[in-house]
């Protein structure tokens, strides 16, 4: 897969790709990332890409021609739903707090995509008429951030879980939080007992379908006490 990244910050992304899975998957060509940075774009002497907002008030707005001039220069023809094909062209989208919220469901399906353009705002945001190029407007939560960046490194990091060899195990994948619509099951590891906290002893019995099955109770029982919301739709066991 390949992400480009639209950013007024490149130098942001440095650290979180060069460590990690991330790092691994980038070594491997399973993704690769590029930052583009949108004042590169900016035909202004001074590499401007911000200006005042029209009807006043407080803030910068990232200008519009250097985002475009950008997501031109990453292959930008027209909107991806326009395509046929569509996970063969690239998804255009916007960091934002207005998005959808992200959830498992869109990172499983972007993860789908060849490519993904993803813009970063900063300030007060970007001139909206640039909406009319974006493709989809992603949050990561009800809250502000100063910048796009985080968000971004937040959603690269779950789509490239789902790609194929970016995590060793791909059923590791498939237990965790949300994957099946209910929370991952308790995990335990050495020593059995830990300042007098015993390990459940059905993880000691060695016997696979009995540890399947407190597993699966367990995961359940996790959901139903910390995420109950996600048990709405499922069967009760
Ligand atoms: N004035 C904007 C609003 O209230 O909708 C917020 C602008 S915010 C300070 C600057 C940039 O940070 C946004 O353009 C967006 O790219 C990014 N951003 C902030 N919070 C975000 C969130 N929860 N999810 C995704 N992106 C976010």
């Amino acid at each position: 897969m390949k992400i480009d990244i639209l950013t007024i910050f490149p130098k942001m992304f440095d650290s979180p790709f060069a460590e990690s899975l991330i790092k691994r998957a980038i070594d491997n060509k399973i993704i690769q990332i590029n930052t583009i940075d949108i004042r590169s774009f900016s035909k202004d002497k001074h590499k401007k890409v911000d200006d005042k907002p029209f009807g006043g008030g407080v803030g910068m707005v990232l200008k519009p021609e250097p985002i475009f001039d950008a997501l031109k220069n990453s292959g930008v023809k027209k909107k991806n739903k326009e395509y046929k094909n569509r996970y063969n062209k690239p998804l255009i989208i916007y960091m934002s707090p207005q998005g959808k919220v992200l959830n498992n469901k869109i990172v499983n399906n972007l993860s789908n995509f060849k490519k993904l353009i993803i813009l970063c705002g900063h300030y007060e945001g970007i001139d909206e008429r640039i909406m009319n190029f974006v493709d989809e407007e992603i949050s990561i939560g009800d809250f502000v951030l100063t910048g796009g960046e985080l968000p971004a490194m937040v959603l690269i990091d779950a789509v490239a879980r789902m790609l194929p060899g970016v995590v060793k195990e791909f059923n590791s994948v498939k237990n965790d939080s949300f994957y099946n619509g209910i929370l991952d099951y308790p995990q335990y590891t050495r020593p059995a007992i830990f300042k007098g906290l015993s390990v459940p002893k059905q993880l000691l019995s060695g016997n696979h379908r009995e540890i399947e099955n407190w597993r699966l109770k367990q995961a359940y029982l996790a959901t139903k006490k910390k995420r109950p919301d996600l048990l709405k739709n499922k069967v009760k066991i």
